[in-house]
């Protein structure tokens, strides 16, 4: 008799009761999935409704790191005028004939623009050239330079475009 009122106490009736909840309707689970913030890089989880991706740093003061991408991109093509001015001082610094010789290069990188084989051949023949390091090589250096720059910045600038976009959606 004494087995038969074992969980029949009201203190076990209770713990019944919470374990009968555990079958009721629940609000859903809030639905997270992974995202890189648009302006730091980061790999984050938000909610699937939050607009805009970006990390919960980057999406403390809208405002603020809105002004901070604009400021990277400003810089970035401040660096590019410096760059582009950098690469006149370097063609002017040369001979009239070294200045004639770079001009034949740029008809060339024309010539060869849609030409696999003449490229492959101007290539070689620019890279023996920067070896001999004359006027030329270095107007080619400069160039390169240059070119690398303004991937730099083109790569900036494509980050500011994503960046300014996400900031947009979340504000
Ligand atoms: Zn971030």
């Amino acid at each position: 008799m004494k087995a038969d009122t074992v969980g029949i106490t009201p203190r076990t009736t209770f713990v019944l009761e919470e374990q009968d909840d555990l079958f009721a309707p629940r609000p859903p689970a809030p639905l997270l999935h992974a995202i890189t913030c648009a302006v730091c890089g980061t790999r984050w989880r938000i909610y699937v409704v939050a607009p805009g991706d970006l990390c919960d740093t980057c999406r403390a003061d809208l405002p603020a790191m809105r002004a901070h991408v604009e400021d990277v991109v400003d810089r970035a093509r401040s660096r590019l005028h410096v760059l582009i001015e950098q690469f006149d001082d370097a063609v002017a610094r040369e001979s009239a004939e070294d200045q004639a010789r770079w001009q034949a290069v740029v008809r060339a990188r024309v010539a060869a623009h849609n030409n696999v084989q003449a490229a492959s051949i101007l290539r070689s023949r620019l890279a023996a050239t920067l070896a001999l390091h004359d006027g030329l090589s270095r107007i080619l250096q400069a160039h390169g330079e240059l070119e690398k720059g303004c991937g730099e910045v083109e790569q900036q600038e494509l980050w500011g475009v994503v960046a300014l976009r996400e900031i947009e959606v979340a504000s």
